[in-house]
């Protein structure tokens, strides 16, 4: 099984981005340099139903793939939170675009605290699971 390693600070920096929005889906981008230092780059959620979906606002996307060229990372994986619902992809998700080249990780600050974060792989039968590892 595939593992995303996260650091303790990512997910908490997630986690508080998340439960300071409870009404929306938060959503962005985790860049990578190198193999430890995570650099997150929160993006606009402009679905019209942002409290049931996600899409990311083109232009803070841009910027966001802009910064990390400079930086020189790469991206790891791109985020959203599920105000009320599992941490797994939903109907909405499942019918999106995804990004295959990168992890798909979702934030449920609702859920039981094994479950407030989880993380995917979309591939070319849907997302399939991927271990969620924070350690530093
Ligand atoms: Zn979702």
């Amino acid at each position: 099984m595939e593992t995303l390693k996260l650091s303790p600070s990512t997910t908490h920096e997630l986690l508080n981005a998340a439960n300071a929005q409870p009404l929306v889906e938060i959503c962005g981008v985790i860049a990578r340099e190198g193999n430890h230092q995570d650099t997150i780059y929160p993006i606009a959620n402009v679905h019209p139903d942002p409290a049931r979906a996600f899409t990311l606002d083109a232009r803070d996307q841009i910027a966001a793939f802009k910064s990390m060229r400079h930086a020189g990372s790469r991206l790891l994986a791109v985020y959203h939170s599920h105000p009320d619902q599992p941490a797994e992809p939903s109907a909405a998700d499942r019918a999106g675009v995804g990004y295959p080249d990168a992890f798909t990780l979702i934030i449920s600050p609702t859920q039981s605290p094994a479950d407030v974060m989880r993380a995917w792989r979309l591939g070319e039968h849907g997302f399939v699971e991927v271990k969620l590892r924070v350690s530093n």
